[in-house]
Protein backbone atom coordinates (compact mmCIF):
# COMPACT_ATOMS: atom_id res chain seq x y z
CA UNK A 1 0.00 0.00 0.00
CA UNK A 2 1.15 3.70 -0.73
CA UNK A 3 1.49 5.85 2.39
CA UNK A 4 -0.10 9.53 1.99
CA UNK A 5 2.79 11.72 1.37
CA UNK A 6 4.78 9.77 -0.93
CA UNK A 7 4.45 9.48 -4.58
CA UNK A 8 2.70 6.38 -6.28
CA UNK A 9 5.52 4.53 -7.73
CA UNK A 10 3.22 3.37 -10.91
CA UNK A 11 2.43 6.46 -12.00
CA UNK A 12 5.25 8.00 -14.37
CA UNK A 13 6.45 10.74 -11.70
CA UNK A 14 10.09 9.97 -12.01
CA UNK A 15 12.15 7.88 -14.63
CA UNK A 16 14.69 7.50 -12.02
CA UNK A 17 14.62 7.52 -8.29
CA UNK A 18 15.48 5.77 -4.81
CA UNK A 19 13.36 4.45 -2.36
CA UNK A 20 14.12 5.26 0.88
CA UNK A 21 13.14 2.33 3.49
CA UNK A 22 12.51 4.00 6.66
CA UNK A 23 11.24 -0.03 7.87
CA UNK A 24 14.38 -0.69 7.70
CA UNK A 25 15.71 1.45 9.42
CA UNK A 26 13.79 1.27 12.22
CA UNK A 27 15.11 -2.74 12.07
CA UNK A 28 18.57 -1.71 11.72
CA UNK A 29 18.46 0.89 14.76
CA UNK A 30 16.69 -1.90 16.99
CA UNK A 31 19.37 -4.57 15.84
CA UNK A 32 22.19 -1.87 17.06
CA UNK A 33 20.02 -1.27 20.16
CA UNK A 34 20.53 -5.06 20.55
CA UNK A 35 24.04 -5.32 19.98
CA UNK A 36 25.10 -2.66 23.11
CA UNK A 37 23.82 -2.64 26.61
CA UNK A 38 20.86 -0.48 27.49
CA UNK A 39 23.14 2.43 29.09
CA UNK A 40 24.70 2.93 25.76
CA UNK A 41 23.93 5.59 24.06
CA UNK A 42 24.39 5.53 19.67
CA UNK A 43 25.05 8.58 17.71
CA UNK A 44 23.89 8.17 14.36
CA UNK A 45 26.33 9.04 11.17
CA UNK A 46 24.27 11.66 8.93
CA UNK A 47 27.76 12.98 6.98
CA UNK A 48 27.33 12.79 3.19
CA UNK A 49 23.99 13.89 3.27
CA UNK A 50 23.22 10.52 5.23
CA UNK A 51 25.09 8.32 2.83
CA UNK A 52 23.10 9.35 0.18
CA UNK A 53 19.73 9.14 1.92
CA UNK A 54 18.76 12.43 2.42
CA UNK A 55 20.17 13.44 6.27
CA UNK A 56 16.96 15.74 6.48
CA UNK A 57 14.55 12.69 6.20
CA UNK A 58 16.51 10.67 7.95
CA UNK A 59 17.66 12.99 11.04
CA UNK A 60 14.16 13.25 11.83
CA UNK A 61 12.70 9.35 11.42
CA UNK A 62 15.95 8.46 13.79
CA UNK A 63 15.13 11.69 16.30
CA UNK A 64 11.35 10.31 16.32
CA UNK A 65 12.97 6.87 17.67
CA UNK A 66 14.50 8.63 20.77
CA UNK A 67 18.19 8.41 19.19
CA UNK A 68 20.19 10.02 21.13
CA UNK A 69 22.91 12.17 19.29
CA UNK A 70 23.72 12.92 15.76
CA UNK A 71 27.49 13.02 13.57
CA UNK A 72 28.11 15.05 10.59
CA UNK A 73 31.16 15.99 9.05
CA UNK A 74 30.92 19.57 8.80
CA UNK A 75 29.16 23.19 9.98
CA UNK A 76 26.99 22.71 6.98
CA UNK A 77 26.05 19.63 7.88
CA UNK A 78 24.95 20.26 11.20
CA UNK A 79 23.55 23.86 10.25
CA UNK A 80 20.99 22.24 7.82
CA UNK A 81 19.99 19.53 10.56
CA UNK A 82 19.23 22.33 12.59
CA UNK A 83 17.17 24.66 10.48
CA UNK A 84 14.69 21.65 10.21
CA UNK A 85 13.78 20.85 13.07
CA UNK A 86 16.76 18.44 14.59
CA UNK A 87 17.14 19.79 18.26
CA UNK A 88 19.72 16.31 20.04
CA UNK A 89 22.96 17.28 20.12
CA UNK A 90 25.63 17.12 16.77
CA UNK A 91 28.96 16.25 16.84
CA UNK A 92 30.88 18.03 14.19
CA UNK A 93 33.42 15.42 13.45
CA UNK A 94 35.70 17.39 11.41
CA UNK A 95 37.91 20.66 11.40
CA UNK A 96 35.62 24.02 12.46
CA UNK A 97 37.36 26.89 10.73
CA UNK A 98 37.46 29.90 12.60
CA UNK A 99 34.67 31.92 10.28
CA UNK A 100 32.07 29.42 11.18
CA UNK A 101 32.54 29.47 14.93
CA UNK A 102 29.32 31.59 15.11
CA UNK A 103 27.48 29.00 13.40
CA UNK A 104 28.78 26.39 16.43
CA UNK A 105 26.93 28.89 19.15
CA UNK A 106 24.15 29.99 17.28
CA UNK A 107 23.14 26.42 16.81
CA UNK A 108 24.23 24.90 19.75
CA UNK A 109 26.84 22.63 17.79
CA UNK A 110 29.36 20.07 19.47
CA UNK A 111 32.51 20.79 18.09
CA UNK A 112 35.58 18.34 17.62
CA UNK A 113 38.89 19.84 18.94
CA UNK A 114 41.85 18.46 19.03
CA UNK A 115 44.23 21.76 18.80
CA UNK A 116 44.76 24.25 21.20
CA UNK A 117 44.16 26.90 19.50
CA UNK A 118 40.88 26.08 18.63
CA UNK A 119 40.12 25.57 22.06
CA UNK A 120 40.93 28.45 23.19
CA UNK A 121 39.26 30.53 20.85
CA UNK A 122 35.75 28.43 21.77
CA UNK A 123 36.61 29.26 25.27
CA UNK A 124 36.88 32.69 24.74
CA UNK A 125 33.87 33.26 22.30
CA UNK A 126 31.71 31.34 24.96
CA UNK A 127 32.78 33.03 27.85
CA UNK A 128 31.63 36.34 25.71
CA UNK A 129 28.81 35.15 25.16
CA UNK A 130 28.19 34.04 28.90
CA UNK A 131 27.65 30.43 27.78
CA UNK A 132 29.36 27.13 28.25
CA UNK A 133 30.29 24.91 25.16
CA UNK A 134 30.26 21.52 25.26
CA UNK A 135 33.23 19.79 23.46
CA UNK A 136 34.92 16.68 22.52
CA UNK A 137 38.38 15.69 22.11
CA UNK A 138 39.43 13.58 19.09
CA UNK A 139 42.39 11.53 19.65
CA UNK A 140 44.27 9.94 16.77
CA UNK A 141 45.52 6.30 16.87
CA UNK A 142 46.95 5.06 13.70
CA UNK A 143 44.85 7.09 11.25
CA UNK A 144 47.47 9.87 10.33
CA UNK A 145 44.02 12.36 10.47
CA UNK A 146 42.19 14.80 12.24
CA UNK A 147 43.30 14.25 16.34
CA UNK A 148 45.93 14.16 18.62
CA UNK A 149 48.30 12.24 18.88
CA UNK A 150 48.36 9.48 22.12
CA UNK A 151 51.54 11.26 23.61
CA UNK A 152 49.80 14.66 23.08
CA UNK A 153 46.85 13.41 24.44
CA UNK A 154 46.88 14.26 28.70
CA UNK A 155 48.52 17.37 28.53
CA UNK A 156 46.12 18.49 26.11
CA UNK A 157 43.10 17.19 27.53
CA UNK A 158 44.25 18.89 30.79
CA UNK A 159 45.12 21.95 28.91
CA UNK A 160 41.15 22.23 27.53
CA UNK A 161 39.46 20.50 30.68
CA UNK A 162 41.40 23.61 32.51
CA UNK A 163 39.31 26.49 29.92
CA UNK A 164 36.78 28.46 30.90
CA UNK A 165 33.19 28.09 29.74
CA UNK A 166 34.56 24.92 27.89
CA UNK A 167 32.89 21.70 29.25
CA UNK A 168 34.50 18.73 28.31
CA UNK A 169 31.67 16.45 27.35
CA UNK A 170 33.23 13.48 25.10
CA UNK A 171 36.44 12.18 23.90
CA UNK A 172 36.62 9.88 20.98
CA UNK A 173 38.94 7.92 18.73
CA UNK A 174 38.25 6.28 15.24
CA UNK A 175 39.64 2.56 14.78
CA UNK A 176 40.95 2.05 11.73
CA UNK A 177 41.41 -1.52 12.78
CA UNK A 178 38.51 -2.43 13.53
CA UNK A 179 37.72 -1.83 9.60
CA UNK A 180 40.68 -3.89 9.14
CA UNK A 181 38.86 -7.00 11.14
CA UNK A 182 42.57 -6.92 12.89
CA UNK A 183 41.55 -8.54 15.86
CA UNK A 184 45.03 -7.72 17.94
CA UNK A 185 45.32 -4.42 16.55
CA UNK A 186 41.86 -2.93 17.93
CA UNK A 187 42.82 -5.03 21.01
CA UNK A 188 46.40 -2.52 21.12
CA UNK A 189 44.66 0.41 20.08
CA UNK A 190 41.79 0.17 22.74
CA UNK A 191 44.95 -0.77 25.31
CA UNK A 192 46.46 2.38 24.48
CA UNK A 193 43.26 4.49 24.33
CA UNK A 194 41.97 2.93 27.67
CA UNK A 195 45.67 4.04 29.30
CA UNK A 196 45.23 7.58 28.26
CA UNK A 197 41.90 7.75 29.93
CA UNK A 198 43.32 5.94 33.04
CA UNK A 199 45.83 8.32 33.08
CA UNK A 200 43.43 11.16 33.18
CA UNK A 201 41.12 9.65 35.35
CA UNK A 202 44.21 9.69 38.04
CA UNK A 203 44.39 13.63 37.30
CA UNK A 204 40.90 13.87 38.15
CA UNK A 205 39.64 14.47 34.59
CA UNK A 206 36.89 12.10 33.93
CA UNK A 207 34.80 12.63 30.76
CA UNK A 208 31.68 11.80 31.03
CA UNK A 209 30.78 10.29 27.26
CA UNK A 210 33.61 8.21 25.99
CA UNK A 211 32.82 6.56 21.91
CA UNK A 212 35.05 4.77 19.58
CA UNK A 213 32.99 1.89 17.88
CA UNK A 214 31.79 2.83 14.65
CA UNK A 215 29.86 -0.21 12.43
CA UNK A 216 32.72 -2.92 12.26
CA UNK A 217 33.28 -2.93 16.09
CA UNK A 218 29.55 -2.06 16.64
CA UNK A 219 29.12 -5.66 15.16
CA UNK A 220 32.42 -7.29 16.25
CA UNK A 221 33.88 -5.38 19.09
CA UNK A 222 31.88 -4.83 22.21
CA UNK A 223 35.10 -4.50 24.30
CA UNK A 224 34.95 -0.99 22.19
CA UNK A 225 31.19 -0.05 22.72
CA UNK A 226 31.71 2.51 25.82
CA UNK A 227 29.24 4.56 26.44
CA UNK A 228 28.49 5.49 23.02
CA UNK A 229 28.70 4.38 19.41
CA UNK A 230 28.69 6.14 16.42
CA UNK A 231 26.92 3.74 13.30
CA UNK A 232 26.91 4.89 10.03
CA UNK A 233 27.09 2.14 7.34
CA UNK A 234 25.32 -0.60 9.06
CA UNK A 235 22.20 2.23 10.36
CA UNK A 236 21.87 1.79 6.07
CA UNK A 237 21.66 -1.59 5.94
CA UNK A 238 24.88 -2.31 4.43
CA UNK A 239 27.64 -4.46 5.26
CA UNK A 240 30.94 -3.20 7.29
CA UNK A 241 32.72 -6.78 7.62
CA UNK A 242 33.15 -9.58 5.71
CA UNK A 243 32.42 -11.84 8.87
CA UNK A 244 29.16 -12.92 9.53
CA UNK A 245 27.37 -10.28 11.06
CA UNK A 246 26.03 -11.38 14.54
CA UNK A 247 22.20 -9.89 13.54
CA UNK A 248 21.02 -9.13 10.43
CA UNK A 249 20.79 -5.32 8.66
CA UNK A 250 18.67 -4.11 5.97
CA UNK A 251 19.37 -2.18 3.26
CA UNK A 252 17.43 1.07 3.63
CA UNK A 253 17.74 2.09 -0.09
CA UNK A 254 16.65 0.67 -3.46
CA UNK A 255 17.53 2.25 -6.90
CA UNK A 256 15.15 2.15 -9.76
CA UNK A 257 14.51 3.19 -12.77
CA UNK A 258 12.58 2.83 -15.94
CA UNK A 259 13.18 1.11 -19.46
CA UNK A 260 12.83 4.49 -21.72
CA UNK A 261 13.29 3.47 -25.07
CA UNK A 262 14.28 -0.03 -26.54
CA UNK A 263 15.72 -1.27 -30.32
CA UNK A 264 17.23 -4.05 -31.82
CA UNK A 265 21.21 -3.87 -32.56
CA UNK A 266 22.50 -5.91 -35.36
CA UNK A 267 25.81 -8.16 -34.93
CA UNK A 268 29.14 -6.30 -35.33
CA UNK A 269 27.55 -2.69 -34.30
CA UNK A 270 28.95 -1.36 -31.23
CA UNK A 271 26.32 -0.04 -28.40
CA UNK A 272 28.39 3.03 -26.04
CA UNK A 273 30.99 5.83 -26.71
CA UNK A 274 34.44 5.73 -28.80
CA UNK A 275 34.90 2.19 -26.66
CA UNK A 276 32.00 0.88 -27.60
CA UNK A 277 30.54 -2.40 -26.85
CA UNK A 278 30.60 -4.30 -29.68
CA UNK A 279 27.72 -6.71 -29.98
CA UNK A 280 28.53 -10.38 -31.34
CA UNK A 281 24.99 -11.33 -31.97
CA UNK A 282 21.65 -9.08 -33.21
CA UNK A 283 20.89 -8.16 -29.42
CA UNK A 284 17.61 -6.33 -28.40
CA UNK A 285 18.72 -3.09 -26.24
CA UNK A 286 16.96 -1.43 -23.86
CA UNK A 287 18.04 2.10 -22.39
CA UNK A 288 17.64 3.26 -19.17
CA UNK A 289 17.98 6.94 -17.89
CA UNK A 290 20.30 6.61 -15.30
CA UNK A 291 24.12 7.32 -15.43
CA UNK A 292 26.82 8.43 -13.89
CA UNK A 293 25.08 11.77 -13.15
CA UNK A 294 22.75 9.98 -10.78
CA UNK A 295 25.77 7.63 -9.21
CA UNK A 296 29.19 8.70 -9.80
CA UNK A 297 30.40 4.87 -8.67
CA UNK A 298 28.88 4.44 -12.06
CA UNK A 299 31.67 5.67 -13.90
CA UNK A 300 33.86 2.56 -12.52
CA UNK A 301 31.22 0.55 -13.85
CA UNK A 302 31.95 -1.53 -17.46
CA UNK A 303 29.17 -4.20 -17.48
CA UNK A 304 27.65 -5.32 -13.81
CA UNK A 305 23.72 -6.21 -13.96
CA UNK A 306 20.24 -4.46 -13.27
CA UNK A 307 17.09 -6.35 -12.51
CA UNK A 308 14.19 -6.44 -15.22
CA UNK A 309 10.96 -8.40 -14.86
CA UNK A 310 12.75 -10.55 -11.42
CA UNK A 311 15.65 -11.68 -14.04
CA UNK A 312 19.48 -10.37 -14.34
CA UNK A 313 19.79 -8.47 -17.37
CA UNK A 314 23.91 -6.91 -18.54
CA UNK A 315 24.70 -3.44 -18.56
CA UNK A 316 26.67 -3.57 -22.17
CA UNK A 317 29.86 -1.76 -21.71
CA UNK A 318 30.33 1.57 -19.55
CA UNK A 319 27.60 3.67 -18.44
CA UNK A 320 27.38 7.47 -19.42
CA UNK A 321 26.59 10.08 -17.74
CA UNK A 322 22.77 10.20 -18.35
CA UNK A 323 22.14 6.67 -19.92
CA UNK A 324 23.45 3.22 -19.89
CA UNK A 325 21.91 0.08 -22.11
CA UNK A 326 21.16 -2.99 -21.25
CA UNK A 327 20.94 -6.49 -23.15
CA UNK A 328 17.13 -7.74 -23.03
CA UNK A 329 17.61 -10.58 -26.05
CA UNK A 330 16.39 -13.05 -22.93
CA UNK A 331 13.92 -11.35 -21.84
CA UNK A 332 10.68 -10.36 -24.76
CA UNK A 333 8.34 -9.12 -22.68
CA UNK A 334 10.60 -6.11 -22.02
CA UNK A 335 8.76 -2.71 -22.95
CA UNK A 336 9.01 0.73 -22.83
CA UNK A 337 8.05 2.27 -18.94
CA UNK A 338 8.97 -0.99 -17.06
CA UNK A 339 10.78 -1.12 -13.89
CA UNK A 340 14.58 -1.30 -13.84
CA UNK A 341 15.85 -2.27 -10.71
CA UNK A 342 19.37 -1.04 -10.26
CA UNK A 343 20.41 -1.78 -6.34
CA UNK A 344 17.57 -3.85 -4.42
CA UNK A 345 15.19 -6.75 -4.84
CA UNK A 346 12.91 -7.68 -7.84
CA UNK A 347 10.50 -10.47 -7.51
CA UNK A 348 13.15 -13.20 -6.28
CA UNK A 349 16.07 -11.33 -7.31
CA UNK A 350 18.24 -8.96 -5.24
CA UNK A 351 20.88 -7.07 -6.57
CA UNK A 352 23.32 -5.69 -3.71
CA UNK A 353 24.93 -2.55 -2.86
CA UNK A 354 27.97 -4.89 -2.12
CA UNK A 355 27.77 -6.06 -5.43
CA UNK A 356 27.22 -3.29 -7.39
CA UNK A 357 30.41 -1.41 -5.50
CA UNK A 358 32.19 -4.58 -6.45
CA UNK A 359 31.86 -4.93 -9.89
CA UNK A 360 32.43 -0.86 -10.01
CA UNK A 361 35.92 -2.56 -8.73
CA UNK A 362 35.92 -0.41 -5.45
CA UNK A 363 35.67 -3.46 -3.33
CA UNK A 364 32.11 -4.72 -1.52
CA UNK A 365 33.06 -3.43 1.45
CA UNK A 366 32.49 -0.10 0.09
CA UNK A 367 28.94 0.22 -0.52
CA UNK A 368 29.01 3.19 0.81
CA UNK A 369 29.49 4.47 -2.22
CA UNK A 370 25.67 4.99 -2.03
CA UNK A 371 26.52 8.29 -0.92
CA UNK A 372 27.72 9.19 -4.36
CA UNK A 373 23.63 9.37 -5.93
CA UNK A 374 23.55 12.79 -6.86
CA UNK A 375 21.02 15.56 -6.15
CA UNK A 376 19.21 14.69 -9.38
CA UNK A 377 17.85 11.72 -8.01
CA UNK A 378 14.73 11.94 -6.31
CA UNK A 379 14.64 9.99 -3.15
CA UNK A 380 11.11 8.76 -2.22
CA UNK A 381 10.64 8.00 1.32
CA UNK A 382 8.60 4.73 2.40
CA UNK A 383 6.75 3.71 5.93
CA UNK A 384 4.46 0.96 6.86
CA UNK A 385 3.83 3.44 10.09
CA UNK A 386 3.36 6.67 8.05
CA UNK A 387 6.06 8.81 9.27
CA UNK A 388 5.54 11.48 6.25
CA UNK A 389 2.16 11.41 7.43
CA UNK A 390 2.75 12.41 11.14
CA UNK A 391 5.98 14.76 10.36
CA UNK A 392 3.55 17.89 11.18
CA UNK A 393 2.38 17.04 14.43
CA UNK A 394 5.53 18.16 15.86
C1 LIG B 1 32.09 8.21 9.19
C2 LIG B 1 32.48 8.03 10.60
C3 LIG B 1 31.81 7.11 11.42
C4 LIG B 1 30.78 6.12 10.90
O1 LIG B 1 31.48 5.05 10.32
P1 LIG B 1 30.71 3.78 9.73
O2 LIG B 1 31.76 2.81 9.38
O3 LIG B 1 29.96 4.25 8.54
O4 LIG B 1 29.80 3.29 10.80
C5 LIG B 1 32.15 7.08 12.75
N1 LIG B 1 33.10 7.89 13.25
C6 LIG B 1 33.77 8.76 12.49
C7 LIG B 1 34.82 9.61 13.11
C8 LIG B 1 33.49 8.86 11.15
O5 LIG B 1 34.18 9.71 10.38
Amino acid sequence: MIEQGVQPLNEPVHLTWAEIHLDNLRKNVDNIRRLCSNKQKIMAVLKADGYGHGAVKIALFLQRLGIDAFAVANVDEAVLLRKNGITIPILILGIVPCGQMEDIFHYQLTPTVCTLETAQELSRAASARQMVLSVHVRVDIGLGSIGVLPHQCVPFVEAVAGLPNLALEGIYTHLTTAYQEDDHGVQRDLQTFDSLLLRLRQKGIDVPLVHVASSPAILRYPQAHYQMVRAGIILYGLPAIHAPSPLPFYPVMTLKSKVVFIKDVGEGETVGYVHGYRLNRRTRVATVPFGYGDALFFFYLNGGEVLLHGRRAPILGRPMMDHFMVDVSHIPEVKVGDEVVIIGQQGKAVLTAEEMAERAGIGRLNADCVCMLTQRVPRIYIDSRGFEERRDEG
